[in-house]
């Protein structure tokens, strides 16, 4: 064999190896793509297994003290995002019903929602 032939063979296996490292890239990447689609998939079970106990559990004084935890840390999340709301509300000139929670206007002397009086509290 002689020196061309050699630096043939050598280009042929380096080719060769290229590819067989390029297909296992290919089949790499999709199992990754398919671990995070149902990884998400799997989230979302979770997090809808985490509604039905949440609800179950809200008002269970038997809970275990973690979930109680938990429970305590949603509850003030949603407040959380129950003030925000809120504060767009305000933001944009509304104010919202102390009885019902409900945005109304500006000068709205009862709520459109639950027909309550609305008091100033500025
Ligand atoms: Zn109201």
């Amino acid at each position: 064999m002689d020196f061309l032939d050699e630096a043939i063979v050598k280009a042929k296996d380096m080719f060769s190896v290229a590819k067989k490292k390029t297909g296992e890239a290919v089949a790499i990447g999709k199992q990754k793509y398919d671990i995070a689609s149902i990884e998400n998939r799997l989230n979302k079970s979770y997090v809808a297994l985490g509604k039905i106990c949440y609800e179950s559990f809200k008002n269970d004084e038997a809970a275990s003290d973690e979930i109680k935890a938990l429970i305590s840390q949603i509850e003030s999340e949603i407040n959380e995002i129950e003030l925000a709301k809120e504060e767009i509300v305000r933001i944009k000139g509304g104010r919202i019903c102390a009885e019902c929670g409900a945005a109304v206007g500006e000068n709205s002397a009862f709520c459109s929602h639950c027909g309550a009086k609305l008091i100033f509290t500025e």
